[in-house]
């Protein structure tokens, strides 16, 4: 071998060396902006539910049968959230003059025992005294293995319609606090709560619930409020209008409204979708869709702890999806796509839809209008190009990849099974997977 061969044979072995260092080094940098939502030895899948009433507000029953209700369904975590205030005070019923009655009253004795009872009579009224968010978290609560945590459902309203929103981890009561319009009142209740955070220095998480409750809330009005990145996309209570209408916009739509123009337009971060149960009626169960009961929709969040700071870390960086039965193993996101993989049950089919809008999607709309022509202050009117169902496919482990011009990919998993507790008749079993920034996305907003 003569000393050019050596030396060309050289330059070559130095490309190919040379290559496979830079390939590596992308495979590596490609890896490291990927995310897999997995349990590990060090990280587990928590499942829990963020809205709850009680007899502290319109629930029918105790703090306590509903904390062990949830505690013997495999649940992980608990928010009770009623309705402007905390049960953190001395507080006394009249035993039959209230949501629960005689039933929830003889139910909590059966249960718990006459020595956890305080009862008292005034004035020759039959008394129970209300336990405090602390004594039941005294009674239930275990390390690693039940969580109960502090929240508040601020019930605040815009001429007649409610503005609901559930706060998780808060520290002290926060009245509603009324605004000049639907976007203002939303986010003078988020100043408030990141207020208390900061002053505080825990982290309180807030959500906006139920945005078609009396059909109250746009897309275009919620898409507006700093610091409001969670709203229910799903809400079990059977008269929040999940779906919508045909001239209501369904939750899952409003959340592609959101989505697209946040990330086109308004340069403001994703909205994340959450699932809830928003109980109200403990007694009975399954009623059928017929009353807001627990069960229903929940959301699974992968996390290093069951704590509440590990867990609103984790629910802040969308380590989470939300679901109403389906199980997921393993969620997938990098700058090439997304891949899921379902955990699926022997005998049940599921489609898995990858749902986004694309860079050039037609971007124009119109309002709603009404049987006589007249415009609604309802969610606007948009092209089918919004949040358009990219792939779809009955494959229980699927993957998406990007094209290049998506803003965001979302996914939603949809099972052959009935809801075992529906909220409407006919319900299956469905997940939700969070938005993925696509390549289309603008720069800043890849991270
Ligand atoms: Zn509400
Ligand atoms: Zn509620």
């Amino acid at each position: 071998m003569n000393a050019f061969r050596k030396l060309s044979i050289s330059v070559v072995m130095l490309v190919i060396i040379t290559s496979a260092l830079l390939l590596n080094i992308q495979t590596n940098s490609s890896s490291a902006e990927a995310e897999t939502l997995q349990a590990t030895p060090e990280l587990k899948w928590y499942r829990g539910n963020m809205h709850t009433h009680s007899l502290w507000s319109d629930g029918d029953d105790y703090l306590e049968m509903i904390g062990a209700w949830y505690k013997e369904r495999n649940y992980d975590f608990l928010v009770y959230t009623d309705h402007n205030v905390l049960s953190n005070t001395e507080r006394w019923i009249d035993v039959i003059k209230n949501k629960g009655g005689q039933k929830a009253f003889d139910k909590l004795k059966a249960r718990f025992g006459e020595k956890w009872v305080e009862e008292r009579t005034v004035k020759g009224k039959h008394e129970v005294r209300l336990k405090r968010y602390d004594e039941v978290v005294a009674l239930l609560a275990e390390k690693d293995k039940y969580l109960l945590i502090q929240g508040e459902e601020i019930s605040d309203s815009f001429g007649k319609k409610p503005i609901h929103m559930n706060t998780t981890n808060i520290q002290e009561a926060i009245p509603p606090m009324k605004g000049k319009s639907f976007v203002e009142t939303m986010q003078n209740n988020v100043n408030a709560v990141q207020a208390q955070r900061e002053r505080t220095g825990k982290p309180i998480l807030i959500h906006l619930n139920h945005p078609n409750f009396h059909y109250a809330i746009t897309a275009e009005q919620l898409m507006r409020v700093r610091g409001e990145n969670f709203f229910e996309v799903y809400n079990g209570h059977p008269s929040v209008k999940n779906r919508g209408d045909e001239r209501h916009a369904s939750t899952e739509r409003i959340w592609d409204i959101i989505l697209t123009k946040r990330i086109s337009e308004l340069n403001m971060p994703v909205m994340y979708g959450l699932a809830t149960d928003d109980g109200h009626e403990y007694h009975d169960i399954p009623s059928g869709s017929k009353k807001s009961e627990p069960g229903r929709g929940w959301v699974m969040v992968l996390s290093k702890k069951l704590e509440t700071e590990s867990l609103i870390h984790s629910l802040e960086a969308g380590r989470f999806y939300a679901s109403s039965g389906v199980t997921l193993e393993k969620i997938s996101q990098s700058n090439k796509g997304i891949e899921i993989k379902i955990n699926a049950e022997k005998g049940i089919k599921y489609t898995i839809e990858f749902i986004g809008t694309k860079k050039g999607y037609d971007a124009t709309s119109s309002p709603m209008l009404d049987k006589n022509g007249k415009e609604m202050s309802v969610t606007r009117k948009y092209s089918n190009e919004l949040g358009m169902v990219l792939k779809k496919t009955e494959e229980t482990e699927a993957s998406y990849q990007f094209q290049g011009d998506e803003f965001y990919v979302r996914a939603k998993i949809t099972s052959t099974k009935l809801h075992a507790n529906p909220s409407f008749d006919g319900e299956v079993e469905q997940a939700w997977i969070q938005p993925a920034l696509g390549p289309g996305a603008p720069d800043q907003k890849i991270k």
